[in-house]
């Protein structure tokens, strides 16, 4: 697994964008970009003959934490346009690409600075980059505010790096070991052989691309007097690639450079990843997680066996156990919300009371398993014969009673009737036949339950009276 973390140094980009180019900017209002250089008439005669001639020109190409095309990627991106062709050496230390350039091994020497020295055998184009350099060291140093609190410290320097000259000017003491690379930089201030060195940012930005450098910080910033100022540096000889080199660069969008040089400050870099850390951790989590997964079901489980458990103990409690059908409890129940509806919407209600005609007789005959499962087979029979919203309890030992919403006494009493065949028909084996007496009564407007209770009593003991195995209203 490779986690590739993309660092931006944001105040390299800062730094980079911050810095003002009057002279190219004013430039560039005169040119306002043209597609081609080819096309336009800022070239002379001699110089696109030697665009012309298609001679490759050698980039020298400086060693960069960066990347590797970058010394060829900076100039192609200055004078590609113009139609001249470059190509890159071998990477080289900036030394030996300094020496390259003067001893006409290359041709166009990137990232360097204009010095009277250098200016007698080369010619550089403006400036296309300014950069802030600073001083790295190891992570435990104390930050500094200025060279002159580290100016008895050894510092490890490229070879021929301006800089060294520049920080001489105002430190003639300060002790210098010279490396190739700011890599062996790197080595050598890890390694305690240097306190540190002096960095572009743009290096030290790259230097991101080393895990070492976890061991080492930025420890401060130095003045403008140091900045790092880059030129195409050519050999005196080729004033006309030079001549085409500073033409081209005057009309590059510097907005283009800007961008070059802070997309190789953007830098990717492997972090060393403890492998057996990160697998234990995702056991770790992965257990975890299992974990609440398996007691986020244990308590889905539980909490529906406990829903079950109290939907049962709730039917318990309005049931009758012998005949399943609702209790007197429940009855009551019904009765208040049903008469409430009543005298709330105008609406009828009737009750139906019904009891078993001579059931001691049948206790008494056949026992009373034969009596109870009577009883079962009756409430089941009842049931099934009654519309939905119809309400059927056990009132007293073979006594029902049922509650009739939206039901006026006509239609109760046929009702009534049609239960009554209906248990006439009825085969209760090993009985001969079953009866049942029944009271029909109608709510009346501000009647208690009481009331209507006993009213339907009275109807039934009519019905008794009457022979049982009837309806009476
Ligand atoms: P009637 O036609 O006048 O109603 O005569 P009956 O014998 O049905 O009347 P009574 O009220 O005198 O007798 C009811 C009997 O029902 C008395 C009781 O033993 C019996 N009984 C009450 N509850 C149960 C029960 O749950 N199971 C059984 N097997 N018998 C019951
Ligand atoms: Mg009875
Ligand atoms: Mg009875």
């Amino acid at each position: 697994m490779t986690n590739y973390v993309n660092i931006t140094l944001a105040l390299f980009s800062f730094v980079i964008s911050s810095l003002s180019w009057p002279a190219l900017a004013q430039a560039q209002d005169g040119l306002s970009s043209p597609p081609s250089l080819q096309s336009t008439e800022i070239f002379t005669k001699e110089e696109k003959t030697l665009i012309q001639s298609g001679r490759i020109f050698k980039v020298c190409n400086v060693i960069q934490q960066a990347s590797n095309d970058a010394s060829l990627g900076i100039v192609k991106l200055i004078a590609g346009k113009s139609g001249l062709k470059f190509e890159a050496t071998p990477l080289i230390p900036w030394a030996e690409a300094l020496k390259g350039l003067k001893e006409g091994r290359c041709h166009v020497l990137p990232w360097a600075t204009k010095t009277e020295e250098r200016s007698k055998v080369m010619n550089f184009t403006r400036p296309y980059v300014r950069i802030k350099r600073v001083v790295v060291s190891k992570k435990q140093e104390p930050y500094i505010r200025d060279l002159d609190e580290v100016s008895d410290k050894v510092f490890a320097m490229l070879k021929s790096n301006y800089a060294v000259t520049q920080i001489r000017k105002n430190y003639p003491h300060m002790q210098f070991v010279y490396v190739d690379t700011v890599q062996d930089e790197i080595d050598h201030i890890l390694q305690g052989k240097a306190y540190g060195t002096v960095v572009s940012l743009y290096s030290a930005a790259n230097l991101f691309n080393n895990e070492q450098v976890r061991e080492l910080k930025v420890v401060g910033v130095l003045p403008p007097f140091y900045d790092d100022i880059a030129s195409l540096a050519t050999r005196k000889e080729n004033n006309v690639l030079h001549s085409i080199l500073e033409k081209s660069l005057i009309a590059t969008n510097p907005r283009l450079i800007e961008e070059y040089m802070t997309e190789g400050a953007v830098v990717s870099y492997d972090p060393e990843v403890d492998y057996q850390k990160y697998w234990s951790v995702l056991f770790a989590v992965i257990l975890l997680v299992s974990l609440l997964v398996w007691w986020n079901r244990y308590l889905k489980t539980l909490n529906a066996k406990l829903k079950e458990s109290q939907r049962k103990l709730e039917l318990l409690s309005v049931t009758d156990s012998l005949t399943k059908v609702y209790n007197r409890l429940k009855m009551d129940e019904v009765f208040i919300q049903e008469i409430d509806t009543c005298s709330r919407y105008g609406t009828p209600l009737s009750v139906i009371m019904l009891d078993v005609d001579y059931f001691k007789k049948i206790n008494d005959e056949f026992g009373h398993i034969v009596g109870d499962n009577v009883l079962v087979k009756i409430a089941q029979l009842i049931k099934s014969s009654l519309r939905r919203n119809d309400f059927l309890g056990r009132w007293g030992g073979e006594e029902f009673l049922i509650i009739s919403p939206l039901t006026n006494l006509d239609k109760a009493e046929l009702v009534a009737e049609k239960l009554r065949a209906a248990l006439v028909n009825t085969k209760f084996a090993p009985l001969k036949k079953v009866t049942a007496s029944f009271g029909v009564a109608e709510w009346k407007e501000g009647e208690s339950q009481e009331s209507l209770i006993s009213r339907a009593d009275a109807a039934l003991y009519r019905a008794k009276d009457d022979g049982r195995n009837k309806v009476s209203v």
